[in-house]
């Protein structure tokens, strides 16, 4: 995903369409996923962050500047000019989404489109894996190994716990998407990221000194400290005729985050258990296989 406006960070909070829904705990940009749902909330296998509802509002206004993305991944110049994002060789590049996506030219046989609106779960809009994957942007190197890329911090101020946790969602739907078209979407991972910009390589070699138990220990931390940073804002932000409400919105947001954190484990723990060989700073396709087909 790339911008082809500049969004200065911190810039104020404000997005040029409904993106951040005031009372509201979640983006309603997490548009379905075209993978079947297997019984599982369209929390846990959309994409859908939300951790970033507190990335997005970031401290509370009265203890100091507006360091909130608002977003900022699903900012669109009301100008015109939109968010870029690229397409999986078998992704649906018609139907509903033509209301927010406008086809570019191919990029080195991949197809690009710009994002001119937002894609509207209630309308049944899918969101592009591009967009699901954000920050991370994972691409084929030498040798069959994958690697990554991920937005950078000015851009998105994701925790790279939380960056961590969410590339096990990346793994595991990158593979459903090899199995559906092997030999287009093996292409598009090669050349697509040569495309895109405001990203910087992650480095996935501290996952070779993690264990299951130290990354749950992590991302409950960060979880506890969203959570504490959002009741300090309902606290500050909110006048007191709608803290309830928004206390509410809050108990919501505490179970999504531990429904989402608790799915994205599970998909660690069979990497882990693959005993994935993260030294060299990504992963092979074999080592791809042998995680989620064992
Ligand atoms: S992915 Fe990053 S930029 Fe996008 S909403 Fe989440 S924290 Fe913000
Ligand atoms: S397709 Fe949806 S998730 Fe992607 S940039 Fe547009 S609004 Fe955001």
């Amino acid at each position: 995903m790339e911008h082809n406006v500049e969004n200065a960070p911190g810039g104020g909070r404000q997005n040029s369409l409904p993106i951040v829904q005031e009372l509201e705990y979640v983006s309603p940009i997490y548009a379905h996923t075209r993978v079947d749902l297997h019984g599982v909330t369209n929390a846990c296998n959309s994409g859908k962050i939300p951790h970033c509802h507190g990335y997005a509002n970031g401290d509370a206004k009265e203890s100091g500047p507006g360091n909130g993305c608002i977003y900022r991944c699903c900012k669109i110049d009301p100008a015109g000019a939109g968010n870029s994002i690229y397409l999986f060789a078998d992704e649906r590049a018609d139907g509903l989404n033509e209301r927010h996506l406008q086809y570019l030219e191919p990029y080195g046989a991949v197809r690009r489109a710009d994002c001119i609106g937002r894609c509207n779960p209630e309308a049944g809009d899918f969101k592009p894996a591009d967009c699901r994957y954000y920050p991370h942007l994972p691409w084929l190197a030498e040798g069959d190994i994958i690697k990554f890329k991920t937005g950078i911090r000015a851009k998105c101020p994701m925790d790279n716990v939380i960056r961590l946790l969410h590339l096990a969602y990346v793994l595991k739907d990158m593979w459903q998407s090899l199995q559906r078209e092997w030999d287009g979407n093996l292409h598009v991972l090669k050349v697509a990221h040569l495309a895109m910009v405001q990203y910087e390589d992650f480095d996935i070699t501290p996952l070779g000194q993690l264990t299951l138990d130290s990354l749950t220990q992590m991302v409950k931390v960060e979880n506890v400290r969203l959570l504490q940073r959002e009741e300090m804002r309902i606290n500050l932000e909110i006048p007191p005729e709608k803290r309830q409400e928004r206390l509410g919105a809050l108990a919501r947001y505490r179970v999504d985050l531990e429904k989402v954190t608790l799915s994205r484990l599970k998909i660690c723990e069979r990497i882990f258990h693959a005993k994935v060989d993260f030294t060299k700073n990504g992963i092979s396709l074999d080592e791809l296989q042998r995680c989620f087909t064992s």
